[in-house]
């Protein structure tokens, strides 16, 4: 079942064609704004040039930086009265960014958040629980309009109020929710110490995003829940969520390509890799009018999964994402993500739902430390069992990555829950 299925379904001819267009109008919108008129004429480039789709490796990358500088309206390519709304990225450090949309906007990334929804299966009878923060974030109201546009019963909870979310599930029969993963580890120890068994509740679906996971969490989330979880994938620089949404095969996530023209790079070169290598992705938005923005490095990395999928969609799937660029830790000269110790940690049945590693620098030498919630069968204080259990996890993390961390185990409920988008890496080195 498709959303869209003219679009859903075009041939590659036909979107390369069609992105071409977009392109050279969101060309033609950057140059007209403060920011990028500059950018691109202190980068010696003339973006009436751009003829191909090729053409566009010959134009410079915007980084998370220059949407700092360009605050708070240096890319904007429209008439204020035409615009509708701002969101503004979550980051902790220096000036916020802030993207803007026109009705135009709004309605059009609605609809590929439509896409996403509809090819996991959900339907009109669908009652969606959104439990991603309302406000300045676009995780909340970004999927809230597409499951509108859908015909859902939306039911907008936003993040937090655990007990709360519960009572909704009871009261309202939700079949679908959007959340984080962190949060949905954590909600799901809530729902069992109110004594009632997911599996009984009505959950059929959970959409996970917003935060790096590994594919051990998504059939832990499974099996706890007994539900089905879908990778949903976006960021505020390219609206939100809903550019990439895995579909029921679960085989990576369809990335709209009308709507975004995809590059793997390399991060050191900054040079296009072959499909299917793995790399940065970089996206230049090609269907925004109030902020176009052009080769954007998202830090995320990940592949393009070579092939067709079995639903018939022509757009390409990318990998579900590593880690990113700056989440890389580099530990006795290995490079390590978090996501791959958090897949050693969640198949490990003794181990609880929440974890935090801790980088701390000893001797001019990166130490890991780990800490990690047991699971609550497993906690009974046996020593010897907590021992064995500890060799066991520090085997399988240097089988794995070959790093040798201190790990901690705690008894569950000892670390902060996670409501949103949970720190996982704390770093306490002084570089
Ligand atoms: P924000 O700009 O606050 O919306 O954050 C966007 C960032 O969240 C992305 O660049 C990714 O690093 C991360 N993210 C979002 N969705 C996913 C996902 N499904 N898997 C991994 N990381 C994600
Ligand atoms: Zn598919």
């Amino acid at each position: 079942m498709y959303w869209n299925s003219e679009l859903e379904t075009i041939d590659r001819k036909s979107l390369q064609e069609l992105q071409l267009a977009r392109l050279n109008r969101a060309l033609e919108a950057a140059s007209r704004t403060s920011y990028y008129k500059k950018f691109f004429e202190d980068a010696g480039v003339d973006v009436s040039k751009v003829k191909t789709l090729e053409h566009l490796q010959d134009l410079p990358f915007t980084v998370k930086n220059d949407l700092r500088l360009s605050y708070p309206d240096g890319m904007v390519a429209v008439p204020k009265r035409d615009i509708v709304r701002m969101h503004a990225s979550s980051g902790t450090t220096g000036k916020s960014t802030v993207i803007y949309y026109t009705r135009h906007d709004l309605d059009e990334w609605a609809g590929i958040v439509a896409r996403g929804i509809v090819a996991t299966g959900t339907t009109a009878d669908d009652v969606f629980q959104n439990m991603m923060g309302y406000g300045l974030f676009t995780g909340g109201l970004g999927l809230h309009y597409g499951a509108e546009k859908v015909g859902c019963f939306v039911i907008p909870a936003s993040s937090g109020n655990t007990l709360k979310q519960i009572q909704f599930f009871q009261d309202f029969g939700t079949t679908v929710i959007h959340i984080t993963p962190s949060y949905s580890l954590h909600l799901v120890e809530v729902i069992r110490e109110q004594g009632i068994d997911p599996h009984s509740l009505t959950l059929k679906k959970a959409y996970l995003g917003a935060e790096p996971y590994s594919e051990a969490t998504r059939d832990r989330i499974q099996d706890l829940y007994g539900i089905q979880a879908y990778n949903s994938y976006g960021l505020s620089e390219m609206n939100g969520p809903g550019v990439a949404f895995e579909c029921i095969h679960k085989n990576g996530m369809h990335l709209w390509e009308d709507f975004y023209i995809a590059e793997i790079i390399d991060p050191v070169t900054g040079k296009q890799l072959p499909d299917g290598e793995e790399g940065e992705l970089v996206l230049t938005h090609i269907n925004r009018e109030a902020m176009p923005v052009i080769r954007y490095r998202t830090r995320d990395l990940t592949r393009f999964i070579p092939g067709p999928c079995p639903c018939g969609r022509t757009h390409r799937r990318i990998e579900r994402i590593k880690g990113r660029t700056d989440d890389m830790m580099i530990l006795g000269g290995v490079n390590v993500f978090p996501s791959q110790i958090e897949t050693v940690l969640m198949n490990t049945p003794e181990v609880g739902n929440n974890y935090q590693l801790i980088l701390e620098r000893v001797s001019n030498l990166d130490k890991l430390h780990i800490r990690v919630e047991l699971n609550s069968s497993m906690f009974h204080g046996d020593l010897k069992e907590l021992d064995a259990l500890r060799k066991k996890i520090g085997e399988q993390l240097r089988a794995l990555i070959t790093i040798n961390p201190r790990i901690e185990l705690l008894e569950p409920g000892s670390l902060p829950p996670s409501m949103g988008k949970a720190q996982r890496v704390i770093d306490n080195r002084k570089i």
